[in-house]
């Protein structure tokens, strides 16, 4: 179960304890509980006092993939290609990571230069497939 709709019920559960509730409120009011608790895990908007992150932490998913290096936003260290064994040391895999920090689905995590090459490599190779394994006329 989402951790959030678990934290959620917990505070329902507590509301309940104090006045009676519909099920129908019970549940319009975990949704909703769920939902603000994930905007402010995801914005970061309230910081406990003494577990401010570091600011070279707050990153921008967006510009955590730079041209030369990819930024991870666990940690803060910079990569040429953030690996699967470096987000396990989070305790993530590459989908979990992506979805966690607002990336699509597939998003590559390496240097954009490097993503670039690899397109390149990628393309050339379909052309080589549709051209056949036969060298053409050069
Ligand atoms: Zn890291």
């Amino acid at each position: 179960m989402d951790e959030y709709i678990k934290q959620a019920l917990e505070i329902v559960k507590a509301q309940a304890g104090v006045r009676p509730m519909t099920e129908e409120e019970m549940m319009s009011m975990v949704t909703k509980i769920a939902t603000s608790l994930r905007g402010v895990a995801e914005t970061g908007t309230i910081v406990e006092p003494g577990t401010e992150t570091p600011p070279e932490l707050h990153i921008d998913p967006k510009k955590a993939i730079k041209e030369k290096s990819v930024t991870c936003l666990e940690c803060g260290k910079t990569f040429k290609v953030l690996t699967k064994k470096h987000l396990a040391t989070h305790g993530l895999t590459p989908d979990e990571y992506r979805e966690k920090y607002g990336y699509k689905k597939g998003t590559p995590l390496i240097a954009k230069s490097l993503s670039k090459a690899r397109r390149r490599k990628m393309q050339e190779m379909q052309l080589w497939t549709k051209k056949g394994m036969k060298p053409g006329p050069v």
